[in-house]
């Protein structure tokens, strides 16, 4: 690895892991946590994990999966010109979705519903609480015991009443503190890539047209130029070459606008980062772009009644699947009957978001659909 900035995380001066473990032999401990990662059972589950699209819908469209590993793949883009941690932009960007539910924002919506009397669900705490807890691979303790800064990472956003409960990992949202520039960075490769990738599959699916972008300014700036450069391009290479610019355009500008904001502020350590306000961000004109995106995306797509119908439907899966187990845990698999004598609710949350989509779909046909056994 090139040499780090003064202000990036340095493995020699990280809060390490809560068991400790003797340094890695031929890896970084950064490295370490990303490979953890990458061979847990969340991250395998990840392939048939909806994000817009239920799995089943299509063969090209992204999962979970395809997304974590485009989002990990503009964070290293990101880290690397910006001299910081690539290897820990790696892992938190690999890991950030491992909480999600299945069926999408509908499903973390509607486990939150059940959870309401029970402490709620966030996908977020929940990805956390999978590398802290969850996971079993380890003879010595639970979950993965990942380093501080990959954990600090995936913990996004948190309700201070939370905050409170997770100790140091907790501090920063009580005390109005910022995370590593890897982990504010890793945060916008997620939005960088969800957004993209959203109009491409949402271009691929007919659900929006090239027609209804033609309201974007990000879009009309790109295509044009697309248009211009390849007048005889149309249809696939036309949606890609328009998407690809996007994307780098956005992450050019984020560099731009993060590394004068470090040299206007004068950050010189990661403490530096820690206690000034957000570092990373996209220029103002490029701030409104992506908003406008964001928000023709919601309008546009996840809001289009085909896919409505499909949350709709997700929504109702996990609800008679949390009331089903909550009314008799007896009919959860026995690890988790085990689990539920602590605490019920918990238990059921934590089986119900493990579900892939498919595994959720026949598991509620398994309870509920008379004649099937
Ligand atoms: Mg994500």
């Amino acid at each position: 690895m090139a040499e780090l900035a003064p202000y990036a995380v340095s493995e020699a001066r990280s809060k390490g892991r809560r068991h400790p473990e003797p340094t890695p032999a031929a890896r970084s401990e950064f490295q370490r946590d990303r490979d953890r990662v990458v061979h847990s059972t969340a991250f395998r589950r990840l392939e048939y994990k909806t994000q817009v699209f239920v799995n089943h819908e299509g063969d090209l469209f992204r999962t979970r999966l395809t997304h974590s590993i485009e989002v990990a793949q503009i964070a290293r883009t990101l880290a690397r010109a910006m001299q910081l941690n690539e290897d820990l932009a790696e892992a938190i960007a690999l890991a950030h979705d491992l909480g999600h539910t299945p069926f999408g924002h509908a499903g973390q919506d509607a486990l939150n519903a059940c959870m309401r009397e029970h402490g709620g669900f966030e996908h977020n705490l929940q990805s956390l609480r999978t590398v802290d807890l969850l996971e079993e691979r380890y003879g010595a303790f639970d979950g993965l015991n990942l380093t501080y800064e990959t954990r600090e990472g995936i913990l996004k956003h948190c309700a201070p009443k939370k905050a409170y409960e997770l100790g140091e990992l907790g501090r920063r949202f009580i005390e109005g503190t910022q995370p590593s520039l890897e982990a504010q960075l890793c945060n916008l490769a997620d939005e960088i890539g969800y957004n993209n990738h959203d109009v491409d599959d949402g271009l691929r699916s007919g659900l929006i047209t090239l027609e209804q972008l033609e309201e974007v300014g990000i879009w009309v700036r790109h295509v044009t130029e697309v248009r211009r450069a390849f007048p005889q391009v149309g249809g696939r290479r036309l949606i890609h070459e328009t998407v690809r610019r996007m994307i780098n355009s956005l992450a050019v500008d984020l560099i731009e606008e993060t590394r004068s904001n470090i040299s206007e502020v004068g950050v010189a350590s990661i403490e530096d980062v820690r206690k000034t306000s957000p570092l990373a961000a996209f220029s103002a004109g490029m701030h409104a772009e992506h908003k406008e995106l964001k928000h023709f995306l919601r309008i546009n797509l996840y809001q289009h009644y085909q896919v409505l119908r499909m949350t709709n439907k997700a929504r109702r899966i996990i609800s008679d699947l949390f009331g089903a187990f909550m009314e008799d845990p007896r009919l959860l698999p026995p690890q988790y009957q085990q689990m539920a004598k602590a605490d019920k609710p918990r238990a059921i949350a934590d089986y119900v978001a493990g579900m892939t989509d498919r595994y959720a779909i026949r598991e509620h046909r398994r309870l509920f659909a008379v004649g099937e056994i």
